[in-house]
């Protein structure tokens, strides 16, 4: 059997990029400057790294990246409510770590839903579990879709299991595979049997952030293997949760990391922020 394709995500992003470069223009013809804020609770590197290649990726999409350094957990609530009710503000994320004081709920909760492009507000993870139209997945979660889309996937009537239920990636990408019409399995830390569960997926989604938990074993002939995971290496690169070598050979295809969903949600995270322009421009 012939090797699985490697997905390439940069070009994915690619796409996703041209396209929204088009409409950050058509809005900057209309006077509107398409503005994702970010709210910087932390010093973190991880997060300092996230927020340069977020500035990089927005330079080219036409999309104006602004950042608010916050030192506390009531900075950053403060910061949020001020920025959720500026007009100029489209898009406003908050990267973790939180100040001590601050949770993840509580945070999400005070970005005003129409500028929640990320999807943290706890109402917009309801309002994709909804359906509602205008409700923003965490764009990580969209970026998967958009994987499986640009391969020509369609989930409909497919097995897919999701191996992670947290509500930033697992839980949100699952709805959406059942929004697509997927037969769904969520899998997690108590799952029992996590490979025999794994192995009656056509479409697998891990996000688990565990290096390298998915292997041959794991993986269905012909699957299309989606990993989410990004987790540091001791020699400072990046490995993800799939151990992409062994499980090439089996499926049909398999996202690499990098180079796989990272780049893919960095673009679809700047398409929410013009689609929440655009939206509120039309008023
Ligand atoms: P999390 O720690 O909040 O959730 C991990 C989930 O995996 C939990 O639901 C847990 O039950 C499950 N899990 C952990 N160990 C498991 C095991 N041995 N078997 C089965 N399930 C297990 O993490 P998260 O925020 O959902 O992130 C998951 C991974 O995705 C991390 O590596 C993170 O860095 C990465 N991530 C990547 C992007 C991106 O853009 N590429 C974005 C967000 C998160």
């Amino acid at each position: 059997m012939s090797p699985g394709r490697l997905i390439d995500g940069r070009a994915i992003a690619a796409v996703i990029t041209q396209q929204a470069a088009g409409a950050a223009t058509a809005l900057r013809d209309r006077g509107v400057t398409p503005t994702l804020a970010i709210a910087l609770p932390n010093d973190d590197p991880g997060a300092a790294w996230y927020v340069r290649s977020l500035q990089r990726q927005a330079a080219r999409t036409g999309v104006e990246v602004d950042v608010h350094q916050v030192a506390s957990a009531s900075a950053t609530m403060t910061a949020l409510a001020r920025l959720s009710a500026d007009p100029a503000v489209h898009g406003i994320i908050c990267p973790t770590p939180l100040p001590d004081g601050l949770t993840a709920v509580e945070a999400g909760a005070a970005i005003a839903l129409a500028k929640d492009v990320d999807g943290a507000n706890p109402a917009s993870l309801g309002g994709v579990a909804a359906g509602e139209p205008g409700a923003f997945a965490p764009a990580t979660a969209a970026a998967v879709m958009e994987i499986l889309a640009s391969e020509g996937i369609d989930p409909a009537g497919r097995p897919a299991v999701v191996v992670g239920r947290s509500t930033v990636v697992g839980r949100p990408a699952a709805l959406l595979l059942i929004a697509a019409s997927a037969t769904v399995t969520v899998a997690h830390s108590r799952t029992r049997d996590l490979a025999g569960v794994c192995r009656g997926a056509e479409i697998l989604v891990v996000a688990a952030g565990r290096p390298h938990l998915i292997g041959a074993g794991h993986v269905a002939p012909g699957a299309v293997v989606i990993d989410v995971g990004t987790n540091a290496t001791e020699d400072g690169g990046l490995a993800g949760d799939v151990d992409t070598a062994e499980v090439q050979p089996i499926a049909a295809a398999v996202t690499p990391v990098p180079g796989g969903v990272g780049p893919v949600t960095t673009a679809q995270l700047l398409r929410q922020t013009i689609w929440a322009a655009e939206v509120a421009l039309l008023g």
